[in-house]
């Protein structure tokens, strides 16, 4: 299952049984899942 951190936006790794969901980078504990349809719409306002 991949995460992304919310502070550092690095991509992690999270096993199964991993005790906590932690960023091994920062050491931010809020971690997003990694959607599928990571897909930012840019919109050109022109
Ligand atoms: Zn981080």
């Amino acid at each position: 299952m991949a995460y992304y951190c919310l502070r550092c936006k690095k991509t992690v790794e999270i096993k199964t049984g991993y005790p906590s969901v932690r960023c091994p980078y920062c050491g931010y504990r809020a971690l997003k899942k990694e959607r599928p349809t990571v897909v930012v719409k840019k919109l050109k306002a022109e």
